[in-house]
Protein backbone atom coordinates (compact mmCIF):
# COMPACT_ATOMS: atom_id res chain seq x y z
CA UNK A 1 0.00 0.00 0.00
CA UNK A 2 1.21 3.55 -0.79
CA UNK A 3 1.92 6.13 1.55
CA UNK A 4 -0.71 8.59 0.14
CA UNK A 5 -3.48 5.62 0.88
CA UNK A 6 -2.16 4.69 4.14
CA UNK A 7 -3.14 8.30 5.25
CA UNK A 8 -6.74 8.85 3.51
CA UNK A 9 -7.49 5.55 5.65
CA UNK A 10 -6.38 6.26 8.82
CA UNK A 11 -8.02 10.32 8.58
CA UNK A 12 -11.55 8.78 8.20
CA UNK A 13 -11.17 7.92 11.32
CA UNK A 14 -11.05 11.67 12.46
CA UNK A 15 -12.96 15.02 12.16
CA UNK A 16 -11.01 18.00 11.24
CA UNK A 17 -11.25 21.04 13.72
CA UNK A 18 -14.44 22.77 13.49
CA UNK A 19 -12.16 26.01 12.28
CA UNK A 20 -9.66 25.38 10.33
CA UNK A 21 -7.59 22.36 8.33
CA UNK A 22 -7.21 18.98 9.92
CA UNK A 23 -5.18 16.16 8.10
CA UNK A 24 -4.62 16.59 4.72
CA UNK A 25 -2.40 19.63 4.51
CA UNK A 26 1.18 21.10 5.44
CA UNK A 27 0.55 21.40 8.35
CA UNK A 28 -2.92 21.35 10.74
CA UNK A 29 -4.02 25.22 11.36
CA UNK A 30 -6.77 25.40 14.19
CA UNK A 31 -8.61 28.57 14.09
CA UNK A 32 -8.66 30.51 17.22
CA UNK A 33 -10.25 34.10 17.48
CA UNK A 34 -8.34 36.22 14.25
CA UNK A 35 -5.60 33.46 14.35
CA UNK A 36 -4.62 29.98 13.00
CA UNK A 37 -2.21 28.18 15.39
CA UNK A 38 -0.09 25.44 13.29
CA UNK A 39 1.25 22.14 14.14
CA UNK A 40 2.96 19.86 12.38
CA UNK A 41 4.99 16.56 13.24
CA UNK A 42 7.75 14.85 10.80
CA UNK A 43 10.27 12.30 11.36
CA UNK A 44 14.22 10.94 10.15
CA UNK A 45 14.74 7.33 10.67
CA UNK A 46 18.22 6.08 10.13
CA UNK A 47 18.48 3.97 6.80
CA UNK A 48 15.31 5.94 5.61
CA UNK A 49 16.42 9.52 5.93
CA UNK A 50 20.19 9.17 6.34
CA UNK A 51 22.97 6.53 6.20
CA UNK A 52 26.15 6.12 9.06
CA UNK A 53 28.60 5.22 6.38
CA UNK A 54 27.99 8.67 5.11
CA UNK A 55 29.89 9.98 7.67
CA UNK A 56 32.84 8.50 5.80
CA UNK A 57 32.47 11.41 3.94
CA UNK A 58 30.56 14.01 5.97
CA UNK A 59 31.82 13.60 9.18
CA UNK A 60 29.44 16.39 10.46
CA UNK A 61 26.04 14.36 9.52
CA UNK A 62 24.65 14.40 12.88
CA UNK A 63 24.84 17.81 13.03
CA UNK A 64 22.98 18.16 9.84
CA UNK A 65 20.52 15.96 11.17
CA UNK A 66 19.60 18.10 14.02
CA UNK A 67 19.44 20.97 11.43
CA UNK A 68 17.47 18.91 8.65
CA UNK A 69 15.27 17.49 11.39
CA UNK A 70 13.73 21.44 12.47
CA UNK A 71 14.08 22.65 9.13
CA UNK A 72 12.04 20.24 7.15
CA UNK A 73 9.00 20.93 10.24
CA UNK A 74 9.81 25.10 9.33
CA UNK A 75 9.49 24.19 5.52
CA UNK A 76 5.86 23.04 6.27
CA UNK A 77 4.98 26.56 8.86
CA UNK A 78 6.47 28.24 5.76
CA UNK A 79 4.24 26.92 3.15
CA UNK A 80 1.13 27.86 5.26
CA UNK A 81 2.38 31.40 5.29
CA UNK A 82 3.08 30.86 9.17
CA UNK A 83 6.34 32.13 11.67
CA UNK A 84 7.38 28.62 13.69
CA UNK A 85 7.02 28.98 17.36
CA UNK A 86 7.78 26.29 19.65
CA UNK A 87 9.16 22.47 19.15
CA UNK A 88 9.21 19.11 21.12
CA UNK A 89 11.45 16.49 20.05
CA UNK A 90 11.16 12.76 20.27
CA UNK A 91 14.38 10.49 20.08
CA UNK A 92 14.73 7.16 19.84
CA UNK A 93 17.74 5.46 20.54
CA UNK A 94 19.49 2.41 19.95
CA UNK A 95 20.54 0.44 23.09
CA UNK A 96 24.80 1.13 21.70
CA UNK A 97 24.34 4.54 20.65
CA UNK A 98 27.15 7.24 20.34
CA UNK A 99 26.98 9.81 22.84
CA UNK A 100 29.12 11.91 21.10
CA UNK A 101 26.88 11.68 17.98
CA UNK A 102 23.62 12.76 19.80
CA UNK A 103 25.76 15.75 21.26
CA UNK A 104 26.33 16.58 17.68
CA UNK A 105 22.87 16.31 16.65
CA UNK A 106 21.93 18.86 19.33
CA UNK A 107 24.75 21.31 18.23
CA UNK A 108 22.70 21.15 14.71
CA UNK A 109 19.44 21.48 16.62
CA UNK A 110 20.63 24.42 18.56
CA UNK A 111 21.53 26.00 15.59
CA UNK A 112 18.67 25.73 13.22
CA UNK A 113 17.02 26.83 16.38
CA UNK A 114 18.22 30.20 16.38
CA UNK A 115 18.02 30.22 12.53
CA UNK A 116 14.85 29.83 12.54
CA UNK A 117 14.13 31.68 15.43
CA UNK A 118 11.79 28.31 17.34
CA UNK A 119 11.91 27.66 21.14
CA UNK A 120 12.91 23.95 22.27
CA UNK A 121 10.75 23.26 24.67
CA UNK A 122 10.66 19.60 25.33
CA UNK A 123 10.99 16.27 24.42
CA UNK A 124 11.11 12.56 25.07
CA UNK A 125 14.15 9.91 24.92
CA UNK A 126 13.49 6.19 24.35
CA UNK A 127 15.13 2.84 23.63
CA UNK A 128 14.22 1.35 20.38
CA UNK A 129 15.52 -0.72 17.94
CA UNK A 130 15.95 1.59 15.29
CA UNK A 131 17.15 5.04 15.84
CA UNK A 132 14.82 8.07 15.10
CA UNK A 133 14.39 11.29 15.45
CA UNK A 134 10.90 13.05 15.60
CA UNK A 135 10.07 16.82 16.03
CA UNK A 136 7.06 18.65 16.59
CA UNK A 137 6.47 22.03 15.91
CA UNK A 138 3.97 24.88 16.30
CA UNK A 139 3.32 28.36 14.29
CA UNK A 140 1.41 30.89 13.73
CA UNK A 141 -0.35 32.51 10.96
CA UNK A 142 -3.31 35.29 10.35
CA UNK A 143 -4.07 33.63 6.93
CA UNK A 144 -3.11 30.68 5.54
CA UNK A 145 -2.39 29.06 2.50
CA UNK A 146 -3.39 25.64 1.58
CA UNK A 147 -2.94 22.80 -1.25
CA UNK A 148 -6.52 22.78 -2.23
CA UNK A 149 -6.58 26.60 -3.46
CA UNK A 150 -5.41 26.40 -7.19
CA UNK A 151 -7.92 27.90 -9.58
CA UNK A 152 -8.06 27.45 -13.23
CA UNK A 153 -6.22 30.54 -14.97
CA UNK A 154 -3.85 30.87 -12.21
CA UNK A 155 -0.28 30.72 -12.87
CA UNK A 156 2.58 28.17 -10.98
CA UNK A 157 5.40 29.13 -9.53
CA UNK A 158 8.18 27.67 -7.30
CA UNK A 159 10.51 29.58 -4.90
CA UNK A 160 13.98 28.05 -6.29
CA UNK A 161 16.17 25.86 -8.20
CA UNK A 162 14.85 22.27 -8.01
CA UNK A 163 17.09 19.53 -8.12
CA UNK A 164 20.05 20.29 -5.65
CA UNK A 165 18.86 18.47 -3.07
CA UNK A 166 18.45 15.14 -5.20
CA UNK A 167 21.71 15.56 -6.65
CA UNK A 168 23.23 16.40 -3.23
CA UNK A 169 21.82 12.93 -1.84
CA UNK A 170 23.37 11.02 -4.92
CA UNK A 171 26.96 12.77 -4.20
CA UNK A 172 26.52 11.31 -1.03
CA UNK A 173 25.30 8.04 -1.69
CA UNK A 174 28.54 8.02 -4.17
CA UNK A 175 30.92 8.00 -1.62
CA UNK A 176 32.75 10.72 -3.01
CA UNK A 177 32.93 14.02 -2.44
CA UNK A 178 36.17 15.62 -4.47
CA UNK A 179 34.82 18.87 -4.71
CA UNK A 180 33.51 22.57 -3.80
CA UNK A 181 30.51 21.90 -6.25
CA UNK A 182 29.80 18.55 -5.29
CA UNK A 183 30.12 19.70 -1.47
CA UNK A 184 27.88 22.73 -1.94
CA UNK A 185 25.06 20.55 -3.12
CA UNK A 186 25.63 17.79 -0.68
CA UNK A 187 24.76 20.41 1.98
CA UNK A 188 21.81 21.55 0.15
CA UNK A 189 20.82 17.97 0.64
CA UNK A 190 21.90 17.73 4.74
CA UNK A 191 21.09 21.54 5.66
CA UNK A 192 17.98 22.96 3.76
CA UNK A 193 16.92 26.43 4.05
CA UNK A 194 13.75 26.88 3.61
CA UNK A 195 12.03 30.51 3.57
CA UNK A 196 10.01 31.54 6.26
CA UNK A 197 9.94 35.16 5.17
CA UNK A 198 9.08 34.04 1.22
CA UNK A 199 5.89 32.46 2.86
CA UNK A 200 5.30 35.26 4.73
CA UNK A 201 5.75 37.23 1.35
CA UNK A 202 3.65 34.96 -0.80
CA UNK A 203 0.38 35.45 1.95
CA UNK A 204 0.39 38.76 2.26
CA UNK A 205 0.54 39.39 -1.60
CA UNK A 206 -2.56 37.68 -1.24
CA UNK A 207 -1.63 33.82 -2.12
CA UNK A 208 -3.75 31.43 -1.49
CA UNK A 209 -2.67 27.75 -2.51
CA UNK A 210 1.03 26.73 -1.87
CA UNK A 211 3.20 23.53 -0.75
CA UNK A 212 6.21 22.75 -0.05
CA UNK A 213 8.23 20.80 -2.36
CA UNK A 214 9.23 18.39 -0.11
CA UNK A 215 8.50 15.30 -1.66
CA UNK A 216 9.32 16.66 -5.68
CA UNK A 217 8.31 18.74 -7.55
CA UNK A 218 5.89 16.97 -10.03
CA UNK A 219 4.37 15.35 -6.96
CA UNK A 220 4.00 18.66 -5.13
CA UNK A 221 2.29 19.49 -8.46
CA UNK A 222 -0.07 16.29 -8.26
CA UNK A 223 -1.01 16.88 -4.82
CA UNK A 224 -2.00 20.70 -5.43
CA UNK A 225 -4.09 19.39 -8.56
CA UNK A 226 -5.64 16.22 -6.93
CA UNK A 227 -6.91 18.40 -4.06
CA UNK A 228 -8.01 21.55 -5.65
CA UNK A 229 -9.74 19.85 -8.47
CA UNK A 230 -7.56 21.09 -11.19
CA UNK A 231 -5.05 19.88 -14.07
CA UNK A 232 -1.41 21.89 -13.33
CA UNK A 233 0.40 22.57 -16.59
CA UNK A 234 4.20 22.38 -16.54
CA UNK A 235 6.44 23.70 -19.17
CA UNK A 236 9.41 21.45 -19.25
CA UNK A 237 11.81 24.65 -20.12
CA UNK A 238 10.89 26.88 -17.80
CA UNK A 239 11.85 24.58 -14.34
CA UNK A 240 15.30 26.04 -13.15
CA UNK A 241 17.91 23.46 -12.67
CA UNK A 242 21.23 24.91 -11.31
CA UNK A 243 24.20 24.71 -13.87
CA UNK A 244 26.60 22.81 -11.54
CA UNK A 245 23.51 19.69 -11.55
CA UNK A 246 23.51 19.69 -15.29
CA UNK A 247 27.36 19.55 -15.74
CA UNK A 248 27.68 16.93 -12.87
CA UNK A 249 24.35 14.70 -14.59
CA UNK A 250 23.68 15.71 -17.85
CA UNK A 251 20.08 14.24 -18.28
CA UNK A 252 19.75 13.41 -15.06
CA UNK A 253 19.46 16.78 -13.99
CA UNK A 254 16.15 17.34 -15.29
CA UNK A 255 14.81 13.84 -13.35
CA UNK A 256 16.58 15.53 -10.41
CA UNK A 257 14.46 18.39 -10.49
CA UNK A 258 11.09 16.73 -11.49
CA UNK A 259 11.04 14.04 -8.61
CA UNK A 260 14.15 14.39 -6.44
CA UNK A 261 12.66 15.68 -3.15
CA UNK A 262 14.01 17.58 -0.35
CA UNK A 263 14.71 20.89 -2.17
CA UNK A 264 12.16 22.72 0.28
CA UNK A 265 11.46 25.39 -1.86
CA UNK A 266 7.70 26.38 -2.35
CA UNK A 267 5.23 25.79 -4.81
CA UNK A 268 2.40 28.00 -5.51
CA UNK A 269 -0.38 29.12 -7.47
CA UNK A 270 -1.88 32.63 -7.82
CA UNK A 271 -3.93 34.58 -10.44
CA UNK A 272 -2.65 36.44 -13.26
CA UNK A 273 -3.93 39.64 -11.65
CA UNK A 274 -0.84 39.21 -9.39
CA UNK A 275 1.88 38.53 -11.66
CA UNK A 276 4.03 41.91 -11.75
CA UNK A 277 4.49 41.38 -8.20
CA UNK A 278 6.59 38.31 -9.13
CA UNK A 279 7.99 38.61 -12.24
CA UNK A 280 10.66 40.72 -11.28
CA UNK A 281 11.94 38.48 -8.10
CA UNK A 282 15.03 36.44 -8.38
CA UNK A 283 13.61 33.71 -6.30
CA UNK A 284 10.13 33.40 -8.03
CA UNK A 285 10.02 30.90 -11.40
CA UNK A 286 7.16 30.90 -13.06
CA UNK A 287 6.87 27.43 -14.21
CA UNK A 288 3.58 26.42 -15.57
CA UNK A 289 -0.59 26.90 -15.50
CA UNK A 290 -3.76 25.95 -13.75
CA UNK A 291 -6.49 24.72 -16.19
CA UNK A 292 -9.53 22.98 -15.74
CA UNK A 293 -9.64 19.12 -15.53
CA UNK A 294 -7.00 16.65 -13.17
CA UNK A 295 -3.53 15.32 -13.36
CA UNK A 296 -0.18 17.08 -14.04
CA UNK A 297 1.08 17.26 -17.52
CA UNK A 298 4.56 18.51 -19.06
CA UNK A 299 4.26 20.07 -22.18
CA UNK A 300 1.08 18.71 -22.77
CA UNK A 301 2.04 15.43 -22.19
CA UNK A 302 0.44 13.29 -18.64
CA UNK A 303 3.57 13.27 -16.59
CA UNK A 304 5.32 10.61 -15.38
CA UNK A 305 4.77 10.69 -11.44
CA UNK A 306 8.05 8.78 -9.77
CA UNK A 307 8.70 10.26 -6.28
CA UNK A 308 9.82 8.70 -3.13
CA UNK A 309 6.97 6.59 -1.23
CA UNK A 310 8.12 5.15 2.18
CA UNK A 311 5.99 2.02 1.35
CA UNK A 312 7.51 1.79 -1.99
CA UNK A 313 4.34 2.92 -4.22
P1 LIG B 1 4.54 16.73 4.63
O1 LIG B 1 5.42 16.03 3.62
O2 LIG B 1 4.12 18.08 4.21
O3 LIG B 1 5.11 16.68 6.03
P2 LIG B 1 3.03 14.34 4.59
O4 LIG B 1 3.07 13.91 3.15
O5 LIG B 1 3.95 13.71 5.57
O6 LIG B 1 3.18 15.92 4.66
O7 LIG B 1 1.57 14.16 5.14
C1 LIG B 1 0.44 14.58 4.40
C2 LIG B 1 -0.70 14.82 5.36
O8 LIG B 1 -1.06 13.60 6.03
C3 LIG B 1 -0.39 15.80 6.48
O9 LIG B 1 -1.54 16.57 6.70
C4 LIG B 1 -0.10 14.92 7.68
O10 LIG B 1 -0.43 15.56 8.90
C5 LIG B 1 -1.02 13.75 7.44
N1 LIG B 1 -0.52 12.47 8.03
C6 LIG B 1 0.57 11.76 7.66
N2 LIG B 1 0.71 10.65 8.40
C7 LIG B 1 -0.32 10.64 9.29
C8 LIG B 1 -0.73 9.78 10.35
N3 LIG B 1 -0.05 8.68 10.65
N4 LIG B 1 -1.83 10.12 11.05
C9 LIG B 1 -2.54 11.23 10.76
N5 LIG B 1 -2.21 12.10 9.77
C10 LIG B 1 -1.12 11.82 9.04
MG1 LIG C 1 5.03 19.65 3.34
Amino acid sequence: MKEFDLIEKISRFFKSPAKGIGIGDDTAAIRSGYEYHLITVDTLTEGTHYRKEWRKVFPHLYRSIGWKLLAVSVSDIASMGGMPHAAVTSFTLKKDFEEGEIVELAKGLSAACNHFNVLLVGGDTVKGNCEAFSLTLTGEAEEIMTRSAAKPGDLVAVTGICGDAAAGLNIIESGKIDTIEKRKLVERFLFPRPSIEMGKRLVLSGVKCCMDNSDGLLLTCHEIASKSNVAVNLESKKIPVSKEVKKLFGDKAFKFALSGGEDFNLVFTFPESLKSLFKKEKNVFIIGRVTEGSGTYIDGKPAQISSFDHFGG
